[in-house]
């Protein structure tokens, strides 16, 4: 920055500051007189990093670039500030060198005001005071609604990075998550818990002859099959590839073996469609077990996966229910 002079030999007015309106002209003239007015260049950075001080933007504009943005990452511009209008005020009440990055973003003419001079100004002026009380307040409303959009934000790539992009079903981080916490409520409330693990039929075969899009829009098929069959409080899950899984939380291996034969006979008949084109239907085999005491969501999910190779082993297009579960649904050990 270069000096072009000081505040009184220069052109600008009190009354163009946004900050000393109702101020009395004369007294904040009188203060205000041997500060500097500098000349900055466009993309010249102009913060002062160690002292705190008040910037007021005579001609040309600063973007304040807030503190935290990882260096080397495009900043964010947070505020712009234009004629008449400062920054840096917080620092001054506080003390404390202002951690935001100001750059000139064209040529600017900026008069600097040192903290000393900034409380003499409030001091000596009500209006002054009740100008910065009111910029200050409408700073922390606009930043709380930043905070709020980036909580927002937080939560809407949390839910992205929990489902799976293709079907839209929970993911495998949602149930490494979520599996645990699920068995550990079971255990603990003494509550029974089942899954139904689900494996697509020859499912090579199908991308092989029909395309990978057209297998991709058989999954999309099989996860709707999936959710339009559970009541609000089943979770449908991509467990990998064309292996899908369903808990079915307080829910007993009987009524879970009914949920696996419903879902089979549902895959069997659904329809699937490219680009209003009809595709070969496709089915799954699923294994069906549920939790027993003492047992951890590994073991729970080795039991669902045991059962449906055995399912795969018997032909596929069928369920087969572990004894965990079937002990108390005997009759429905495998598909007719
Ligand atoms: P099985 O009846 O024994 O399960 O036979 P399979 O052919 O289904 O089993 P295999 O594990 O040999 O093949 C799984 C196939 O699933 C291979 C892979 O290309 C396909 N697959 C996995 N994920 C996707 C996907 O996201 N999209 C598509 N289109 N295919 C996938
Ligand atoms: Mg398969
Ligand atoms: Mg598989």
């Amino acid at each position: 920055m270069k000096l072009l002079s000081n505040f009184a030999a220069s052109p600008h007015r009190v009354t163009d500051l946004q900050l000393l309106r109702d101020a009395d002209v004369h007294t904040a003239g009188a203060l205000l007189a041997a500060c500097p007015v500098m000349l900055a260049d466009a993309g010249e950075i102009v913060s002062d990093a160690h002292r705190p001080r008040l910037t007021i933007v005579l001609r040309g504009a600063l973007a304040v670039q807030a503190d935290g943005d990882a260096p080397g990452r495009p900043s964010t511009v947070a505020a712009k500030i234009l004629p008449g209008e400062s920054v840096g005020e917080q620092s001054v009440l506080d003390d404390e060198p202002d951690p935001a990055v100001l750059t000139a973003l064209e040529p600017s003419e900026l008069l600097l005001v040192s903290a000393d001079v900034a409380w003499r100004l409030i001091e000596e002026s009500d209006g002054v005071a009740r100008n910065l009380l009111r910029l200050l307040s409408f700073r922390v409303r606009a930043a709380n609604v930043q905070l709020r959009k980036r909580q927002k934000l937080g939560e809407f790539y949390r839910q992205l990075s929990m489902n799976d992009g293709l079907t839209g079903l929970h993911n495998r981080a949602w149930l490494n998550d979520m599996l645990p916490r699920l068995v550990g409520t079971a255990l603990q409330t003494h509550r029974p818990l089942s899954l139904v693990m689900l494996d697509i039929d020859h499912f090579k075969h199908f991308n092989d002859r029909y395309g990978h899009p057209q297998g991709d829009q058989a999954l999309r098929t099989a996860a709707q099959v999936l959710a339009g069959a559970l009541r609000p409080t089943d979770y449908a899950v991509r467990y990998g590839g064309e292996e899908m899984m369903v808990i079915l939380p307080d829910t007993c291996g009987s009524v879970a073996a009914a949920v696996g034969q419903r879902l089979c006979e549902r895959m069997r008949l659904a329809a699937v469609f490219m680009d209003a084109t009809p595709l070969p239907h496709i089915t799954a085999s699923f294994g069906v077990a549920s939790l027993q005491p003492g047992q951890d969501e590994q073991a729970l999910v080795a039991t669902a996966d045991a059962a449906l190779y055995r399912a795969k082993a018997a032909g596929r297009d069928r369920v087969e229910v572990d004894a965990s579960a079937a002990t108390s649904f005997p009759t429905a050990t495998a598909a007719a």
